[in-house]
């Protein structure tokens, strides 16, 4: 089992949330097997915030910073994380543009650790200062990823478009470390390589780099492009983990790992993905959203205020917006990693795709 899902656990044994354990278990249960139904039995496990699409990064592989613009104000933000916490989902992640970039950002943190549900922030590290890394480790948070794409400081900047913004990532995990330190806090915190085929060979050392910072461990994530390219070879029958991670400890299931190589050759992932049972994505606006790819997609999402959210979770709908054909270029890893950790079966997927979802080697 991945160590952030087993802190995860002990952190609800800790706090004697039993009752939020019992609801995330049926859940993964009802997501596992609920497929044919007109709706999610269960409610999500996994919600998603992006406050705000501002960033200070320039990404070759983004346009969410170009398309921030209208968001919604401060004061509807608290309304919002209420009525997702009414869903009761397992966790409840924050994340952007960079989160950060709202001042908002931190007291709304503060309301959903506030409510009991695990709260996980996303950060590009740039806004965490030693006073920001402080005001976070006394949040209460689950878990905090800063995301660092390369080994070399330099290739790192040219991915992220900003001289420094590697060395501004790495600071950022030696800030919070010192913070979760000094303040007694518990928060997981992760780095999370974006990889594309080049800088899979610079996972080793990026590894070595940001657990030597202070970060508990180095998760990857395979680039994705917006729009996503059609596949063009189908996912292989057994895929092999990349030589360059063998040995190489990461918080990934070694399932998910393995399906990195063929997603960046162009294979057609595995179908059924849970997302649009188990996911709920709320966007800077309010358009709510199966799952973080279907937003970054440009789909339209669906229109909901706090009042009717839960109506339109509990519609089934939110599959809808989810764009035809993405699924098939898609190896998201909260979603993806979730499917392992249930257990989920693909539906009429290949013997390699059932292979895959069904191992779970840690
Ligand atoms: S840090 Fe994140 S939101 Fe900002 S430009 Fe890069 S990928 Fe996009
Ligand atoms: S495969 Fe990707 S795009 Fe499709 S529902 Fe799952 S997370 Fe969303």
């Amino acid at each position: 089992m991945r160590a952030s899902l087993r802190g995860h656990l002990a952190r609800a044994v800790r706090g004697g949330r039993v009752s939020t354990l019992l609801r995330a278990g049926a859940r993964a249960a009802f997501a596992r097997f609920d497929r044919s139904l007109p709706g999610p039995l269960g409610g999500p496990l996994l919600a998603t915030f992006a406050v705000t699409y501002r960033c200070p990064l320039r990404c070759a592989m983004c346009d969410l910073p170009a398309r921030a613009g209208d968001e919604l104000p401060d004061a509807e933000l608290p309304r919002w994380i209420d009525a997702i916490a009414a869903l009761r989902p397992a966790g409840l992640g924050f994340t952007g543009g960079e989160p950060l970039a709202r001042r908002a950002t931190l007291p709304a943190l503060e309301r959903s650790v506030g409510h009991g549900l695990v709260t996980h922030l996303n950060t590009s590290g740039v806004p965490v200062d030693d006073r920001t890394a402080d005001r976070l480790a006394a949040v209460g948070l689950a878990s905090i990823n800063v995301s660092i794409d390369h080994a070399s400081p330099a290739a790192h900047d040219a991915t992220r478009g900003r001289d420094g913004a590697f060395d501004a990532a790495l600071d950022a995990v030696r800030r919070l470390a010192a913070a979760r330190a000094a303040r007694g806090a518990s928060f997981r915190l992760h780095v999370v390589q974006a990889v594309d085929r080049d800088s899979l060979e610079s996972v080793a050392a990026l590894e070595r780099t940001v657990r030597a910072a202070g970060a508990d461990a180095l998760s990857l994530l395979p680039v994705h492009t917006f729009p996503a390219t059609p596949p063009t070879a189908p996912w292989p029958v057994r895929p092999e983990l990349p030589s360059a991670l063998r040995d190489v400890p990461l918080e990934n299931s070694r399932a998910y790992l393995r399906g990195i190589a063929p997603f960046l050759a162009g294979a057609r992932t595995p179908g059924a993905c849970s997302a649009p049972r188990t996911g709920l994505f709320v966007d800077p606006r309010g358009r709510v959203f199966a799952c973080t790819p279907a937003a970054t997609t440009r789909g339209a999402g669906l229109a909901a205020t706090p009042e009717t959210l839960a109506a339109v979770v509990r519609s089934g709908r939110l599959g809808e917006t989810v764009p035809e054909g993405r699924c098939d270029r898609c190896w998201w890893n909260c979603h993806r990693e979730l499917d392992v950790a249930i257990g989920r079966r693909p539906k009429a997927a290949s013997a390699g795709a059932r292979d895959l979802l069904s191992s779970r080697a840690r």
